[in-house]
């Protein structure tokens, strides 16, 4: 292996450390930092990622909230249940784990959310302003994706950056973040020809595809900073998008498992203080 290993699970800790002083220091003025997260339905994945981030907010001593609907909520009773929680005053941030039973309306749900409680930046109200390069809540998985590009020294400024993926939670807003950081931004998609031919072009490579294998070593640039985003479990193993063989062409690299993933979870957490900070 050649390329440096971006570490998240390493930055995450540290962030997680901030955040568990940050919320004493709330406590010690009397203000209980609190995120609500309603899961619909019983899909595993989104069971266990909702137990892990109330693990988290535990460990940070942020008070959490898990509001475990049935797959048949309506829409009506999802709404307004998202209404309760932007009324209680002693809920900072709101979470709607995703995907949501087919059903559902996502985007509907999303726009029930208060903008400033939002703290997956999902809102159209905070895409709007990140995409105008206004303060904004910022979704949690590119976000992490700056933090671990600052720590690393690598400045997107000047950079060309190809994001392939272009979805709501990864690939445009981590568009908007580059855009706001100066680079030089191309996305792509699934119609996208002759991939390779952007992603050889790329200074900071982010692939965002859900699909292993997506891009190998022979599609980099060397020397190019690669985050791998993807999240693909493989036989009980967790696999990125981008093959292990671009370890020995980029420069730096996130791993899959302890790259990107850990740091979407500190975000959150660090997103949720951010508010109850900001709100009291
Ligand atoms: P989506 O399925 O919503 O979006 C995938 C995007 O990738 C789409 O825009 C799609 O294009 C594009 N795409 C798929 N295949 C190709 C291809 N061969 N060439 C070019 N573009 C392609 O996925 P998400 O953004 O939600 O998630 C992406 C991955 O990141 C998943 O593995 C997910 O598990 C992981 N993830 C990890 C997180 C973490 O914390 N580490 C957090 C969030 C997601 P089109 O629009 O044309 O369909």
């Amino acid at each position: 292996m050649s390329a440096r290993l971006i570490d998240g699970k390493a930055a995450a800790a540290e962030m997680n450390q901030m955040s568990l002083e940050r919320a004493q220091h709330l406590r010690e003025k009397g203000i209980e930092p609190h995120l609500a997260v309603i899961l619909v339905g019983d899909n595993p994945a989104s069971q266990t990622y909702v137990r892990s981030k109330e693990k988290a907010c535990e460990r940070a001593n942020i008070r959490s909230t898990a509001i475990r609907m049935p797959a048949e909520t309506t829409q009506a009773e999802l709404v307004d249940k998202v209404r309760e929680l932007n009324a209680d005053k002693s809920v900072h941030g709101i979470l709607v784990q995703l995907p949501l039973p087919d059903h559902l309306s996502a985007d509907e749900v999303i726009d029930a959310i208060d903008p400033d409680k939002d703290v997956d930046g999902f809102h159209p109200v905070n895409m709007g302003r990140l995409s105008i390069g206004l303060p904004s809540m910022v979704p949690c998985t590119p976000a992490g994706i700056m933090v671990l590009l600052k720590k690393y020294g690598i400045d997107p400024a000047g950079r060309h950056a190809v994001i392939v993926g272009r979805s709501r939670i990864v690939g445009r807003p981590m568009a908007m973040l580059l855009i706001n950081a100066h680079a030089t931004v191309t996305v792509c998609n699934t119609r996208t020809p002759n991939l390779e031919d952007f992603t050889r072009s790329a200074d900071i490579l982010i692939v965002a595809t859900g699909h292993r294998d997506t891009v190998n070593g022979s599609m980099i640039k060397p020397g190019a900073t690669v985050i791998d985003v993807g999240i693909n479990r493989v036989d009980g193993r967790l696999y990125g998008d981008v093959s292990e063989d671009a370890f020995e062409t980029a420069g730096a690299m996130t791993p899959v498992p302890g790259g990107v993933g850990p740091m979407t979870v500190a975000m959150l957490l660090s997103n949720t203080l951010d508010i109850a900070e900001r709100k009291g």
